[in-house]
């Protein structure tokens, strides 16, 4: 049994994903029970289970993965997005690869719930 994340067997290709870009350091694709009518997740490569155990040295991959975002908002054609990273089981986080869900196409209140 792999001891392998979901989101590192889809990077890896193990599993299917509906896949909307990628590049040497992240893989976006569509979330597969999506809360909005654009739910996107970035990955990056290189797993991590949780931002809260990010090092300096990848300030610069996580910003990359804020930018790719953007991006991707952009081609769905939002003009409101929410980027969310939950860390935690407590606040919803269920796979331990850190990712940023792109959310977007109808209104959201805040706080979130
Ligand atoms: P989080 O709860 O923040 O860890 O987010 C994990 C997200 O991954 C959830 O929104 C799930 O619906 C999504 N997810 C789980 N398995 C898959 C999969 N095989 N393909 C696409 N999205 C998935």
């Amino acid at each position: 049994m792999s001891d392998k994340t979901i989101f590192a067997r889809i990077i890896d290709r193990e599993l299917p994903a509906d896949i909307v870009y990628e590049d040497d350091r992240c893989l976006a694709f569509r979330d597969i029970a999506p809360v909005a009518p654009t739910h996107v997740l970035v990955v990056p490569k290189e797993p991590l289970d949780k931002i809260e155990n990010m090092t300096e040295s990848m300030e610069g991959l996580v910003g990359h993965l804020v930018f790719v975002a953007s991006q991707i908002a952009k081609q769905e054609g939002l003009t409101g997005f929410r980027l969310v990273m939950n860390n935690g089981a407590e606040v919803g986080q269920s796979v331990f690869h850190i990712h940023l869900h792109v959310l977007g196409g109808r209104s959201m209140s805040w706080p979130p719930g």
